[in-house]
């Protein structure tokens, strides 16, 4: 046995901290019985933010044009197509009024698959990465196994980022700051003035260091956004970002991996131009995350598509209404699709386990680093929300009388 406490030579000692840093969701996985009930018809699914209808209109028609080869190399090695990365400028064009060129778009396995060329791209063994808690699970991991040093920055009560708690968690190796907006698990779009504000942290503390602060900023909801509102994405506010994109929320299809990443015009063309030579040779030496062919030949018209954001609105408020009468505390999320409620008792897991003993599945906080908390997807149809709720209402109910309240 050395320091890691690894006893054995199965696997590389480098994946103990990223065994560690993923086993609260791999206790959850094992303990609840998710895993083996998942598809169960006696049970409601609503801890994981995925599909449980057929994707939108005009989905499988975009994949299907695209089976039958066109050329000989049709199926030929496909790093980030040329159309792909037009397409993918042309929307940001529309959408956000900034001129990106194709060169500075990479086209990836989700925002997953951006994250880890980002990450790889940029990392050095020992730099830190500040992540602002609770986070997406992954992104510790992923830090981790590029040898960088998660930094946990907690949000403020309202869920805004905390920039004074940020600027004293930079220090020289300081190497980026992961931005999520709109925020899983919190559902907060941040302000443009925290963002603006960032920005001019950021770059402060760039000069002081004489190195370069990135900002990731991982966007893969910036499509799910309520009530009418606008995104007001991070990287326009701080040249040196890197925007991280994924298809997957948009057309609720995460097992069909497409998505981007993004330099924005505002980065200085020279750093652009190194940067993404950094990136295609990240994609490849981490196993070639580029995205099949049939799904990059058929992302312009898949970035037309959409689910319903609306009706994902629909469900939102039938929840928010429906749970706020069965007396929880539930802020209202401004994008994605989650809900973040306090746990009526301390200890969150417990809790998930009362509902899941009702056959109803939700995660514990304490897996986003957020106990206290559940997190509720709610991706599913509205006959399950509508199945869901009286079972919320009920263990409510019952915690009520055990505490005599
Ligand atoms: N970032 C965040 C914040 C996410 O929630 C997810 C998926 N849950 C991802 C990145 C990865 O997205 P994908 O699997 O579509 O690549």
């Amino acid at each position: 046995m050395d320091d890691t406490g690894v006893t054995h030579d199965y696997y590389a000692k480098s994946m103990e901290p990223v065994r560690a840093s993923h086993a609260p969701l791999m206790k959850f996985f094992a303990n609840s019985g998710y895993l083996e009930r998942f598809g169960d018809p006696d049970c409601l699914f609503l801890a994981m933010g995925d599909p449980h209808e057929i994707p939108p209109p005009g989905y499988v028609e975009a994949i299907a044009a695209e089976l039958e080869p066109r050329s000989g190399n049709w199926f030929a090695y496909k790093t980030s197509t040329r159309p792909a990365r037009e397409a993918v400028a042309a929307s940001l064009k529309d959408w956000r009024a900034m001129e990106f060129r194709p060169e500075d778009i990479a086209i990836t396995t989700g925002a997953f698959g951006a994250l880890a060329a980002a990450m790889t791209a940029l990392i050095d063994p020992g730099d830190e990465v500040i992540i602002n808690q609770p986070p997406w699970f992954n992104y510790d991991n992923m830090a981790l196994a590029r040898g960088g040093v998660p930094v946990y920055v907690r949000v403020k009560e309202d869920f805004d980022l905390d920039l004074d708690a940020i600027e004293a968690a930079i220090t020289a190796k300081t190497r980026l700051i992961i931005v999520n907006s709109p925020n899983n698990p919190t559902g907060r779009v941040y302000p443009p003035a925290t963002l603006k504000a960032l920005a001019a942290l950021l770059e402060e503390a760039s000069k002081r260091n004489g190195r370069t602060i990135y900002q990731i900023s991982d966007e893969p909801y910036a499509r799910l956004i309520f009530d009418g509102k606008s995104f007001p994405s991070p990287a326009s506010f701080y040249p040196n970002s890197l925007i991280t994109y994924s298809y997957g929320k948009v057309l609720l299809t995460p097992g069909q991996r497409i998505g981007w990443l993004a330099l924005p015009p505002a980065m200085e063309e020279a750093r652009r131009n190194a940067l993404n030579e950094a990136i295609m040779l990240a994609q490849i030496v981490n196993g070639f995350l580029f995205p099949n062919a049939i799904m990059q030949y058929a992302l312009p018209a898949l970035d037309k598509l959409s689910i319903d954001v609306e009706g994902l609105q629909a469900k939102r408020d039938f929840l928010l209404t429906g749970l706020r009468e069965a007396g929880y505390d539930v802020p209202t999320p401004e994008g994605t699709f989650y809900l973040l409620p306090k746990s009526p008792i301390e200890d969150d897991e417990l809790f998930c386990a009362r509902l899941a003993a009702r056959n109803l599945y939700v995660l514990p906080g304490s897996v986003c680093h957020i106990p206290g908390r559940f997190r509720i997807a709610f991706t599913a149809p509205m006959e399950t929300l509508e199945k869901a709720l009286p079972i919320f209402a009920e263990v409510m109910d019952e915690i009520r009388a055990e505490s005599g309240a």
